[in-house]
């Protein structure tokens, strides 16, 4: 794109909230002013991109990523992961409480991130909180700080400074986050149940499934809607990998339990079938599982019960992926269990969701708007609409090309998408009006929870408006 900074954008396939179409988009000060026809908004030259039959979407919103830094900058940063998300035409992240060191469960600790971000962010970026056993009392202090929620884990977490709750903590973390009007978000598998499972260890997937069954994810699922049921405690449940867990969903809704769910596009689009032996880049808990559990994934898609597909990308050096090719074992059990994949979120997701007859409005909602309302940020984010954020993305719904590791902007350059060819391509981002370069400075903002809470569940829903924390960089 040859003009960093224009006032118009042109696209005969612009995603709109009510569908696709031909348009024109308007922006001053960084702000969408409005849309109109294709080709009725005069602009001096210089000022229009005329896209073409390039599709003009809503920048993603991708409210599960895991950045790592401080502490652990060698597995991702925060350069490294917000030139990912552009690259792949996310302009918004929300960073995971844990992998660095400390963790997001302080105050303290939520300053350091910010620190640590400070002047390094290429999209704009939010931070989770963490709730763990023994920092009760720090949630509101964090809640106040602008975390969006909190991530609890039922189950062992995979690095020590950040410990599962058992029956009790969660019941005291819900009702405090009750009481405060947090978003509780909840990584569910049992940890009795991972227990029980068989574990051998080894290069063989098949092994690696069954250590982590359908059932840890169905049984812990089961206990948060009870816990959700006794203390009122809105909640979400993270990167749900079996379809099992769905009917439980369904029926909690319908009690009336604030419940929503997120899947990622690695459960959407690969599958355990075609797992190689030892290629542990697949590795990720909960598993990705057989391609009919995929099936019935899609179809809950389909049928509005998930509001966001979102990356989960949690990576880490090639060491600790054991990866044959770096020397490693291959040994699933021992591996570092986490997908990279901030990039390739989108053209993934696109590539399945065509072949199975949808659109790029149905990825818009999964990927910008609904990640944007499960985080009360609808009114800046996840639309291209008057008066939100003017963050676009110039996308070739036709555009394919085969995923190199190595041409990747995260850090280290592991994917389990290495080798596949995927439709779909991401020609420029533009983050408020800007055209994001992974050259130039970075000028992304530092956002907080919008001080009203996320209401999709009352009738009168407010336009909320992203708040940047006073430290930004603008
Ligand atoms: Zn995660």
């Amino acid at each position: 794109m040859p003009f960093s900074q224009p006032t118009v954008i042109r696209s005969r396939r612009a995603v709109l909230p009510d569908g696709e179409r031909p348009a024109d988009v308007l922006i001053q000060g960084g702000r969408i002013a409005r849309t109109a026809p294709y080709g009725s908004l005069a602009a001096r030259e210089g000022e229009l991109v005329d896209l073409g039959d390039t599709a003009l979407l809503p920048g993603l919103v991708d409210t599960h990523v895991h950045v790592n830094e401080p502490g652990r900058t060698e597995w991702e940063g925060f350069a490294t992961a917000t030139r990912a998300a552009a690259a792949g035409g996310v302009t918004t992240i929300v960073d995971m409480p844990l992998n660095s060191i400390p963790p997001t469960t302080t105050v303290a600790g939520l300053a350091l991130k910010r620190k640590a971000a400070d002047g390094q962010a290429w999209v704009d970026l939010g931070f989770w909180g963490g709730a763990v056993p023994g920092n009760l009392a720090d949630l509101e202090p964090l809640h106040q700080a602008g975390v969006f929620g909190f991530k609890s884990f039922l189950a062992p977490s995979g690095v020590d400074e950040f410990p599962h709750v058992e029956a009790a903590d969660l019941e005291a973390a819900l009702a405090e986050q009750a009481r405060i009007g947090a978003l509780a978000i909840i990584h569910a598998e049992d940890p009795a149940v991972l227990a029980a499972a068989p574990q051998q260890p080894g290069v063989h997937y098949r092994d690696f499934l069954a250590s982590r069954p359908a059932d840890a994810e169905t049984a812990a699922v089961a206990r948060l809607l009870d816990t959700a049921r006794r203390t009122g405690a809105r909640v979400h449940v993270l990167h749900v990998s079996s379809a099992a867990v769905l009917p439980l969903l369904r029926q909690a809704r319908e009690d009336g339990v604030r419940v929503t769910a997120e899947t990622c596009p690695h459960y959407l689009t690969l599958a355990a079938e075609q797992v190689p032996d030892g290629d542990t880049a697949f590795k990720c808990c909960p598993p990705i599982r057989d391609e009919s559990n995929r099936d019935a994934l899609w179809e809950a898609l389909g049928r509005g019960e998930f509001i966001a597909v979102v990356s989960d990308h949690s990576p880490s050096t090639p060491d600790l992926k054991l990866l044959p090719e770096y020397g490693g074992s291959g040994d699933f059990a021992a591996a570092w269990g986490g997908i990279a994949s901030l990039q390739l979120g989108l053209p993934a997701v696109w590539t399945e969701a065509r072949r199975r007859g949808h659109t790029l409005a149905d990825v818009v909602r999964w990927m910008s708007a609904g990640p944007a309302e499960l985080v009360g940020l609808t009114g800046t984010k996840g639309a291209i609409a008057a008066g939100h954020d003017a963050d676009l993305v110039a996308f070739d719904p036709d555009g394919g090309f085969a995923v190199r590791a190595s041409g990747l902007h995260h850090r280290n350059p592991v994917t389990p998408y290495a080798g596949r060819t995927l439709t779909g391509a991401v020609r420029a981002t533009w983050l408020r009006g800007r055209e994001v370069d992974p050259a130039a400075r970075p000028f992304g903002r530092q956002l907080a929870r919008p001080q009203a809470d996320p209401t999709r569940f009352t009738t009168a829903t407010p336009i909320t408006t992203a708040t940047p924390i006073p430290s930004e960089r603008a």
